[in-house]
């Protein structure tokens, strides 16, 4: 893991990942005095959750030194100087004073399950035990009218602190009843807007509850939208991807407790810290796309030589996350480390836009250029042209030379 965890440090300090703040020395200073105010406020609470961070990373064989290399690599994945590291340490352990309360609408648990993980828990994780999950549908033990007296307490005892997480979009078809929930048959829809109203924040997990997800790829029969379709005039955070990545849910509740507010986000409300780069931008095969070795088919010479996939449709290049980075299971692989192109799965309506193994140059849509945060569209827009560039340059060179790939080829029988 300390590799990994240099290895996100690396990258997320390193120029050509950083996502440019703008912002000043005075700015930090006050919130750093800000951030100190506010974990002696938190430190000041009973703990909602008992279990104790410490015991927990001593359970688990992690030392100290291992863990503030895990605050150091998180500090820098936030966005924030490495002075906020000590205060990312203390926000930690007492992330068992956040409450979270989080529903399952129509999905399929993906995102429950990211947040389980399967074994060998690393810190992310650790640090998701030690938050206080007041109320989960598919976790909890309680079922029946106990789980809706678990979550009316909840919501009581928490009253305007609980931070409500969202997993699964919600049908708006036959007035919401391809979905309810409980003895009453409330509907996805009232139950969604029930648990928001007394929530600090609400926080949408993956691309069903962001943007509506697979349930509404067309032709959407359920109607199915996005939380931010439904909840207005609160603070919302959408963490999309299929599914959500752990460490995106870890920045978001730390950004929280530390600072008492959301990240900074883009015009989808996605967190800048996690959204803020393009998949293309770190792809351990960039420099094949750069040099226009591609993989033409599946399993050809250019596949077992790790080649570029723009052509096996991989839509890296309009999709932002941070996945490339953080990777998955550990930090162990990600999609395209194992030969499968990006599907845009954390950008709206992935289904219908991106996920078929065709090239957006072969596509009759329109590239997107709506709704993410303008610098970032103009530098997407951008990396489209320099794709269709990367293309030409490839087919000339072949035209020229022969191709690559066929030259490859015989390099490798
Ligand atoms: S097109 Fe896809 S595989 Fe190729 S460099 Fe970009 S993100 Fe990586
Ligand atoms: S590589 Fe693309 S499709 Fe895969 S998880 Fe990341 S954003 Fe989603």
């Amino acid at each position: 893991m300390s590799d990994r965890v240099e290895a996100v440090k690396k990258l997320f300090t390193s120029k050509s990942s950083r996502v440019e703040t703008n912002k000043g020395d005075t700015y930090y200073q006050d919130l750093f005095v800000k951030c100190e105010a506010r974990l002696n406020e938190m430190r000041a609470q009973a703990p909602a959750n008992r279990l104790d961070f410490s015991d927990l990373l001593e359970d688990n064989g992690i030392d100290r030194r291992e863990f503030m290399k895990w605050a150091s690599a998180t500090t820098a994945m936030l966005m924030l100087p490495p002075m906020f590291t000590p205060l990312i340490a203390d926000a930690v352990v007492m992330m068992n004073r956040a409450p979270v309360i989080w529903l399952e609408l129509q999905d399929c648990a993906g995102n429950s399950e990211a947040l389980l993980r399967a074994d060998g828990p690393k810190i992310d994780e650790i640090v998701l035990d030690i938050i206080s999950l007041e109320y989960h549908e598919t976790l909890q033990a309680a079922s029946g009218h106990q789980a809706e007296k678990q979550m009316e307490e909840a919501m009581e005892l928490f009253k305007g602190k609980y931070i409500l997480f969202v997993e699964g979009s919600i049908p708006m078809g036959m007035n919401g009843q391809y979905g309810t929930i409980g003895a009453s048959g409330e509907t996805f829809h009232d139950h969604l807007l029930r648990c928001a109203e007394n929530a600090a924040a609400v926080v949408a997990v993956g691309s069903c509850a962001t943007f509506g997800g697979i349930p509404a790829a067309s032709p959407n029969p359920t109607g199915a939208v996005g939380v931010m379709d439904v909840v207005k005039n609160k603070p919302l955070i959408n963490i999309p991807a299929c599914p959500a990545n752990p460490a995106n849910m870890v920045g978001v509740i730390l950004h929280y407790v530390l600072t008492g507010q959301v990240p900074e986000l883009d015009s989808l409300l996605r967190p800048k810290f996690a959204f803020g780069y393009r998949i293309h931008d770190n792809c351990e095969r960039r420099a094949h796309f750069d040099a226009g070795e591609y993989v033409e088919e599946w399993g050809d010479a250019g596949a077992q030589n790790n080649f570029c996939l723009y052509k096996m449709g991989c839509k890296g290049p309009m999709t932002f996350n941070n996945c490339s980075i953080v990777r998955y299971n550990e930090g162990v692989n990600w999609p395209i480390g194992v030969g499968r192109g990006c599907i845009g799965c954390s950008e709206p309506d992935f289904w219908d836009k991106y996920a078929y193994e065709r090239p957006m140059a072969d596509a009759k849509i329109k590239a997107p250029t709506g709704g993410v945060e303008k610098s970032v569209d103009e530098f997407g827009l951008g990396l489209l042209t320099a794709t269709a560039i990367g293309i030409g340059i490839h087919a000339a060179a072949s035209a020229v030379a022969g191709k690559k790939s066929g030259e490859c080829e015989g390099e490798s029988k």
